[in-house]
C-alpha cells in the first residue's frame, strides 16, 4: 500500500463517518432552518417542533442557530460528495506521482499524496489516525 493509499483510505473511513452522522441526523430531513432561536428541519410533517433551541427555554443566539443550521446536513453531505470527487480527480500514477497534479508551471510532477489530498486531510487532522507526515 503506498503513501496516497495510505491517506485515501483513512480519509474515505473519516467521510464516511460523518456522512453517517449527517445521514442519521436528517432524519426529519436533511436542510434546517433557523428562526426565532430555533432550528427547525425540512420535513416538519415527522417533526412539526424545533429540533434545537437553547436553554431553559431561551433560544440560540442568532450567530449559533445561523452556523447550526448552515452545516445542517444536506450541507455537510454535499460537502462529503465533493471532497470524493476531489480525491477521484487526484490518484496516483504508475511512477508514484499524482496524476492531475504539477508543479513548476506544469515540467515537474507532483509526488503522492499530492497538496490536495493533503489539505483534505488536514481538515481532518483531530480525527484519529491522521499521520504528521501528511501535513501539508
Ligand atoms: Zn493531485
Amino acid at each position: 500500500m503506498t503513501a496516497t493509499d495510505d491517506l485515501t483510505v483513512w480519509l474515505g473511513g473519516v467521510l464516511d463517518r460523518i456522512e453517517q452522522r449527517a445521514q442519521a441526523a436528517a432524519n426529519h430531513g436533511p436542510t434546517w432552518r433557523y428562526s426565532d432561536g430555533n432550528i427547525y428541519p425540512s420535513d416538519t410533517s415527522r417533526h412539526p417542533g424545533p429540533i434545537a433551541t437553547g436553554t431553559y427555554g431561551g433560544g440560540l443566539e442568532d450567530a449559533h442557530g445561523e452556523h447550526i443550521a448552515g452545516n445542517d446536513p444536506a450541507h455537510v453531505l454535499h460537502r462529503i460528495a465533493i471532497d470524493r470527487r476531489i480525491i477521484a480527480a487526484h490518484p496516483i500514477g504508475e511512477h508514484g506521482y499524482c496524476t492531475n497534479c504539477w508543479a513548476d508551471g506544469g515540467v515537474r510532477s507532483v509526488d503522492a499524496p499530492c497538496p490536495t489530498l493533503r489539505l483534505l486531510a488536514a481538515a481532518h487532522d483531530a480525527e484519529p489516525g491522521y499521520r504528521p507526515e501528511w501535513k501539508p
